[in-house]
């Protein structure tokens, strides 16, 4: 059966499967819901909590009433259980009046909301039957009814569709449910707890084929050319700096040098806690690479990142006669051309820039050392289309991985398998630790008051608003936040704004003003997050700060304390047990292995955000650290035993297929 014999699906539909990446039954059915509605237990009144979603059997106990707000309309009604009375209303549905006074009794489901004291209902839906309902991710053209009925459908052809994919002995081993049954009930559970069942087969899957593909990558390790150095290289370059380097930056150099040096290609890790020095080391290797005629490329996360690298590192590199540029989206065209012709021709031996370095159509002229910041996020398949972009067909570039978030070992060795590991364990002399504070809201003048304070005294805060959604809302929440501050409480004060979507040229003036001291305060989203250097800056202030994880904070702390200057951060928000712990000690792998404990693995590894699922319910597996660790476990004693060598290369053919496709997109993108 094919998706266009569905009932339901014609050819605009079609179209707008394909769009969506659903080219098959087999797609349809792995495209899982991103959220139930639970309507099977309803609960009461006195049950329900504000902040959450909830299904309720209420009576209606007043006549709906209607009331308009020039084009805004409001319907509200009061309705009771035995438990008590809750109210709901719906904006610009002025039909649900006349729909409420019609029934007596009706099941609710939507938010319920703290209003005056009082529990409320927002905009819920009207519910008939008791079950629980898929959503799934929004498919424009493609209404969420008819979703459910097309994936209805394709369930009844399941057992035609899908080869198992565990063996039995695996699925036994570690408790997992079969194939069908598991695809059946992430679609249409019974309870939420099947759901949770269904989806721990997949997430265990996503876990196999992800140690698979690492296990692979370690064993493959492509042609790469040599790089040769020697100690009077090293020398020579830390000699160039203002500063000594520490033993451990040089250590980790000598190790990066002496990867370089063979024709087999390098996939190490640097990890060096916020303020370590890793840049420094990063330089060296690019100076040992450029200067022996080769390209390379340094990857960062964000823009902002990225052309702070740049400012820093072009005189340097100019200096020496070797030519650096700067590659990120959203350049003017003429400029962007440019870049790419001094990109293939090899005018620019030295390339800074963001995901735009592995963009289509980027092409490079003897790209020998590949080099991402801050880059813990990246998964396999990002590590895989960063080699493969810079790969001739027959010889890789070398990978360094830098990462500021301190991994415990046993998680590194699991998610990084196929990376050596350098640690900087030691920070630069003469740091001042940064003093934590936690702040509550009754504080909050004195601490605008110390602000004024640093400022006068000629230091620089960072200030991270409070939490907004993305997009639009962002820029909205960050500009009148800005101007609130500069109005009120920082009133005299030059205060700068920058946030991610920004655009480039704005944003820029922004950095550069604060880097230069012409503005005092930088109010920023979470942008300022990574790498952002500015010793001046001694004050990081961050709102909402119990919504972050410690990891996160530890990040955004990081920013300041990096001259030799006493600095703060401070936590506005009221204290907790955590936060504690992360004003406790300024260590990144205490704080890491807090983070761990408390909120999981995928908070650590920030794959929540980079959402690298191979696997339908896939991106579970990162949230769950015993999964996690088994299925390493599995693949270890799948690879190791000659009499399942079957099994495991059909597991590991199977984990290359999906990384080179998901490459394949992560490179377009
Ligand atoms: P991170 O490891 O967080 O990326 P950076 O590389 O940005 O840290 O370095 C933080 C600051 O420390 C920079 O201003 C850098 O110039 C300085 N720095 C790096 N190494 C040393 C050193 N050995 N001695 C003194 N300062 C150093
Ligand atoms: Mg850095």
């Amino acid at each position: 059966m094919e998706l266009s014999q569905l009932d339901g699906i014609g050819k605009t539909r079609l179209q707008a499967l394909h769009a969506a990446g659903i080219d098959s039954l087999r797609e349809l059915l792995y495209a899982v819901p991103v959220s139930y509605k639970d309507l099977s237990r309803p609960l009461t009144v006195a049950e329900v909590q504000p902040g959450a979603s909830a299904c309720l059997c209420l009576n209606r106990r007043s006549e709906a009433r209607l009331s308009r707000h020039g084009r805004l309309s409001r319907v509200t009604c009061t309705f009771a259980d035995e438990t008590g009375q809750i109210t709901a209303c719906w904006f610009n549905q002025p039909w649900m009046r006349d729909h409420l006074n019609n029934a007596l009794r009706l099941t609710l489901y939507g938010r319920v909301e703290a209003y005056g004291g009082r529990k409320q209902l927002q905009n819920p839906s009207v519910e008939h039957e008791l079950c629980i309902v898929p959503t799934y991710r929004p498919i424009e053209g493609l209404p969420q009814r008819v979703h459910r009925s097309i994936v209805a459908q394709a369930l009844q052809q399941v057992e035609a569709l899908c080869p198992e994919t565990l063996s039995d002995a695996v699925r036994a081993r570690y408790g997992l449910w079969p194939w069908s049954r598991a695809i059946r009930a992430l679609h249409a559970p019974q309870s939420m707890d099947e759901a949770k069942q269904a989806g721990r087969r997949f997430a265990f899957e996503q876990m196999l084929l992800y140690q698979a593909a690492v296990r692979s990558m370690r064993t493959w390790r492509g042609q790469a050319p040599a790089i040769a150095s020697d100690a009077a290289a090293l020398e020579a370059y830390w000699a160039s700096l203002p500063f000594a380097p520490t033993a451990a930056q040089q250590r980790t150099l000598a190790q990066i040098a002496c990867d370089m040096a063979q024709n087999r290609a390098m996939a190490r890790m640097v990890q060096g806690d916020v303020g370590s020095g890793k840049t420094a080391v990063a330089m060296g290797a690019m100076l040992l690479c450029a200067q022996a005629g080769y390209q390379c490329a340094l990857m960062a996360p964000t823009d902002i990142l990225a052309r702070q690298h740049y400012r820093d590192m072009r005189p340097y590199f100019e200096e020496r006669g070797l030519g650096c540029g700067l590659l990120v989206s959203g350049m003017p065209a003429a400029q962007r051309r440019q870049a790419l012709e001094n990109l293939r021709n090899g005018t620019w031996r030295v390339i800074v820039g963001t995901h735009a370095l592995i963009g289509k159509g980027v092409v490079y002229d003897r790209l020998a050392l590949c080099i991402t910041d801050e880059q813990h996020r990246f998964g396999v398949t990002q590590r895989t289309a960063l080699m493969q972009k810079g790969s001739d067909g027959r010889r890789a570039p070398h990978l360094l991985v830098m990462s500021a978030t301190p991994i415990p070992r046993s998680l590194a060795l699991v998610m990084f398998g196929d990376l050596d590991l350098s640690l900087i364990d030691e920070l630069p002399p003469g740091r001042t630790p940064v003093t934590t504070r936690i702040v509550p809201d009754e504080r909050r003048a004195d601490l605008y008051a110390f602000v004024r304070r640093e400022a006068q005294a000629g230091r620089q805060a960072f200030v991270v608003c409070p939490l907004a959604t993305e997009g639009e809302g962002e820029l909205k929440s960050a500009r009148a936040y800005a101007q609130e501050l500069a109005a009120g409480p920082l009133k005299g004060l030059r205060v700068g704004l920058t946030y991610g979507a920004q655009p480039q040229a704005e944003k820029e003036a922004a950095l550069d003003a604060f880097a230069q001291g012409k503005t005092q305060v930088l109010v920023s989203t979470t942008v300022v997050e990574v790498g952002i250097n500015v010793p001046n800056a001694t004050l990081m202030i961050v709102e909402d700060a119990q919504r972050y994880g410690l990891a996160q904070l530890h990040q955004l702390r990081g920013r300041v304390g990096r001259g030799s200057l006493q600095s703060w951060c401070f936590l506005l928000t009221q204290p907790n047990d955590r936060l504690r712990a992360l004003a406790a000690t300024n260590d990144g792998f205490e704080v890491a292995r807090a983070d761990l404990e408390q909120r999981g693995p995928g908070e650590l590894l920030g794959t929540r955000q980079h959402g690298e699922a191979l696997m339908p319910g896939g991106a579970a597996a990162y949230g769950d650290l015993p999964l996690l660790y088994a299925a390493a476990e599995c693949a270890r004693e799948l690879e190791g035993d000659p009499a399942r060598a079957e099994e495991w290369r059909e597991v590991s053919r199977r984990a290359t297929a999906l990384v080179e496709r998901l490459s394949e997109r992560v490179s377009i993108s």
